[in-house]
């Protein structure tokens, strides 16, 4: 573009980059993915579930760049879930406080062990279940909640573009269609739900790591000691495989998904009915939501 020296090359895309065009690059495109799929209207409040990882850090920094551009608010949340092991939690604690501060943002942060009582590690072993469902679960509901409470109008996440390629492909090899259709950039509100976007749905992991190199962004540069499940790494390393003989068919083939498949997947599978959790008025399809009776079966206080 310029003429300098190149700081990065984005094979997909056949581009040399020096810092400076990168880095307006990598926001433009998150700027056009915000505006493709209508995630963020003028006068909106943003929350950014920030678990203090590099794709969620610099969702928050990146958001935060392009609040000012597009008219919209950002705020920050964090779940504290206590994981103790290689003192996991308390890196990501740190890292998201200092963020959050940098930036001169409102935030929250929540620990599971002071408002409920129990911490991830704790839950998973009292109900006898793997600790990245009760996690999964947990987060869930506990961001839903925080974010309501703090008047936010949309929830992001820091899911990227080989999140969602793995996603695709993981469900197809597990004939979970009707689970592909909630592969969406963006789900609306409903009663008691927060909308949630996807705003690096478009952005390839290796871009988020140089736009963090780049910034500077200091994030906890661990991974969770309880790991992905194995299924997801190998499709994973699959599509990595894929992607270097055919740089851009990642891209590709999420665009296409959404594009062609997703509407006839929402034809076919319509949203479940839900109704209001007996206990805290949460959308469940029984009477009571898995929060409530994860609290219940390990007699948490609520
Ligand atoms: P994961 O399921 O670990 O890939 O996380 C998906 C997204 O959930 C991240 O990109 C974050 O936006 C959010 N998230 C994960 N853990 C936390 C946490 N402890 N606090 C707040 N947000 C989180
Ligand atoms: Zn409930």
């Amino acid at each position: 573009m310029c003429g300098k020296e190149a700081a990065v090359r984005l094979r997909y895309a056949n581009l040399w980059l020096c810092r400076e065009h990168f880095l307006e690059f990598f926001e433009r495109r998150v700027e056009r993915t915000l505006r493709r799929y209508g995630m963020v209207r003028e006068g909106d409040r943003i929350g950014v579930a920030v678990s203090g990882g590099k794709d969620s850090m610099v969702a928050l920094y990146v958001l935060s760049r392009l609040g000012e551009r597009v008219g919209f608010e950002v705020c920050g949340l964090h779940i504290d879930l206590g994981i103790s092991a290689e003192n996991y939690s308390r890196v990501c604690l740190q890292r998201v406080v200092e963020a959050f501060r940098e930036l001169g943002l409102v935030y929250r942060v929540l620990s599971l062990k002071k408002e409920y009582g129990f911490t991830v590690e704790e839950a998973a072993k009292r109900v006898r279940r793997p600790q990245c469902a009760v996690c999964g679960l947990v987060r869930r509901y506990v961001l839903n909640k925080m974010a309501l409470e703090m008047g936010v109008t949309k929830l992001a996440t820091g899911h990227h573009l080989n999140d969602f390629a793995v996603f695709i492909v993981n469900n197809v090899v597990h004939a979970n269609y009707a689970y592909l259709a909630r592969l969406k950039p963006m789900l609306l509100a409903r009663a008691g739900l927060v909308a949630r976007i996807r705003p690096l749905l478009e952005t390839p992991e290796h871009d988020i790591a140089a736009y963090a190199r780049f910034l500077g962004i200091r994030y906890a540069d661990i991974r969770c000691p309880y790991g992905a499940e194995e299924p997801t790494k190998v499709v994973g390393r699959f599509l990595e495989i894929v992607e270097k003989r055919s740089p851009g068919i990642t891209m590709m083939m999420v665009r296409g998904f959404i594009a062609r498949c997703l509407p006839i997947l929402e034809s076919r599978f319509g949203e479940e009915e839900v109704r209001a959790c007996k206990e805290c008025g949460y959308p469940t399809t029984g009477d009571l939501c898995a929060f409530c009776r994860l609290l219940r079966r390990i007699g948490a206080r609520r």
